[in-house]
C-alpha cells in the first residue's frame, strides 16, 4: 500500500508500512514529501524519508520565526551600487534583503526567501522591502544625492497578486516622494513560467506609471527570449554565471558579446552582474555593456555605509569615480 500526493510541480510518495501504518499517517507523510519535491523546483518525484521529515520540521520552524521577524525588526536591507561602464559613475543601487536571525546570525535571501514564498509571507516581506527601500532612497535624496536609481527585487508571488502590487508601488512612491522613473523592479525568468500573461498585464501597468522593469539573472532560465518578447522589459541583467572565469578570448566572452548585441538590436539596456576583476570589467567595456555591478566596485553595503560611500568617506573599489548624479 502507498499514498501519493500530487501538485502541479511535484509528487510525494509514502509507502506502507515503512512511512506509516494508517491512511492518515501515510497521507500526511506523502504531503511532506510533495512539499520537498516542489521545493526542488524540477517537477520532481520524492519518496518520504526521515531526512525529508527533518527538512519539513526545519521549514515549519523557519516559517514561524520569519512571521515574527518582520514585526521584531529583524529584517534589514543592504545596497549594492550599480556603475555606468563607460564613465565609472554610480547610477544607482540594488536593495538586497537580509535577516538578522536571533539564533543563527545574519541570513542571506537564499536561506529564507523560499520559506517566505512557501507560506505566503512573501507578500508582506516584499511590501516591507519596497517601503523601506523607498524610505532609504528618500534619505539619500534629502542628503543631496539625487538622480540615483533604486532597484528592488520582486518575487513571482507578488506578481500573481498583481492589483495589490500596483497599489503598493503607488503608495510607496507617494509616501516617500520618489519619482517613478527612479524605481526599477527586478524580476527573474524562473518566476514567470507559471502565468506570463498575468505578469505582463501587471508589469505593463507599472511601466505605464513610469517604473522600469529589469529581467534579472538573464540567461539562466528556459524562456528568456519568449519573455523578452512578451513582457514590457527595459533592461536585462546578465547572470553572473556568464562572468565567472571571463577572459577576453573565451567562450563566455563570446556569449556575453552575443547577448549584448541582441539586446542592443532590441533597444534594451544591459547590466552585467558579478564583476569581480579588472579583466572582467575590460571585457564588458569592450562589448559595450551599459552598466556593471559586482564586488570589484562594492559589496552590498548597509544604509549608513552607502551614505558614507556617496559622501566620499568610503573608497569606491575599482578606482572608479563616485558621484550621486547620473551623467547625461
Ligand atoms: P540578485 O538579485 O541576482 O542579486 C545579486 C546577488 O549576487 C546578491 O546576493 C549579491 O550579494 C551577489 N553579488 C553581487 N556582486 C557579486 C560579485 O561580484 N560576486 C559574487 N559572487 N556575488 C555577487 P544576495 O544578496 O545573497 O541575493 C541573492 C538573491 O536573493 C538576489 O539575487 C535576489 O534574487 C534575491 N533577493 C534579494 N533581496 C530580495 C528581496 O528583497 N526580495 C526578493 N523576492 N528576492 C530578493
Ligand atoms: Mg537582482
Ligand atoms: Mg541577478
Amino acid at each position: 500500500m502507498y499514498h501519493t500526493s500530487l501538485s502541479h510541480r511535484g509528487i510525494g510518495i509514502a509507502v506502507y508500512p515503512l512511512d506509516g501504518t494508517d491512511d492518515q499517517e501515510l497521507a500526511k507523510h506523502a504531503d511532506v514529501a510533495m512539499y520537498q519535491a516542489k521545493e526542488s523546483g524540477r517537477n520532481a518525484l520524492q519518496f518520504y524519508s526521515e531526512e525529508i521529515n527533518q527538512l519539513s520540521i526545519e521549514r515549519l520552524r523557519m516559517e514561524g520565526e520569519l512571521r515574527k521577524a518582520i514585526d521584531n525588526n529583524e529584517l534589514f536591507l543592504d545596497y549594492q551600487p550599480k556603475v555606468k561602464t563607460s564613465t565609472g559613475h554610480m547610477t544607482g543601487m540594488e536593495a538586497l534583503v537580509r535577516w538578522n536571525h536571533p539564533g543563527l546570525g545574519i541570513l542571506f535571501p537564499v536561506q529564507f526567501i523560499k520559506y517566505a514564498e512557501n507560506c505566503g509571507l512573501i507578500t508582506q516581506l516584499g511590501a516591507w522591502v519596497l517601503r523601506q527601500a523607498c524610505q532609504d532612497a528618500a534619505l539619500w535624496t534629502k542628503n543631496g544625492f539625487t538622480g540615483l536609481k533604486l532597484a528592488v527585487n520582486l518575487s513571482a508571488l507578488q506578481l500573481q497578486d498583481g492589483t495589490q502590487l500596483v497599489e503598493l508601488v503607488k503608495q510607496c512612491l507617494q509616501e516617500t516622494g520618489i519619482e517613478p522613473q527612479l524605481l526599477e523592479l527586478e524580476i527573474t525568468e524562473s518566476m514567470m513560467v507559471n502565468d506570463s500573461n498575468q505578469a505582463a498585464s501587471i508589469l505593463t501597468q507599472l511601466r505605464d506609471m513610469g517604473v522600469s522593469i529589469t529581467l534579472d539573472d538573464f540567461g539562466t532560465g528556459h524562456s528568456s527570449l519568449a519573455l523578452l518578447r512578451n513582457l514590457p522589459v527595459q533592461t536585462i541583467k546578465i547572470d553572473r554565471s556568464f562572468v565567472t572565469n571571463l577572459k577576453a578570448e573565451s567562450h563566455n566572452a563570446n556569449f556575453i558579446g552575443a547577448i549584448i548585441s541582441m539586446a542592443k538590436n532590441l533597444n534594451l539596456h544591459v547590466v552585467v552582474e558579478g564583476i569581480e576583476t579588472a579583466e572582467q570589467l575590460n571585457v564588458m567595456q569592450h562589448h559595450g555593456g551599459d552598466e556593471v555591478q559586482g564586488f570589484y566596485f562594492s559589496p552590498p553595503l548597509g544604509r549608513e555605509a552607502l551614505l558614507d560611500l556617496l559622501s566620499g568617506r568610503l573608497p569606491f573599489g575599482g578606482g572608479l569615480e563616485n558621484t550621486g548624479n547620473i551623467p547625461e
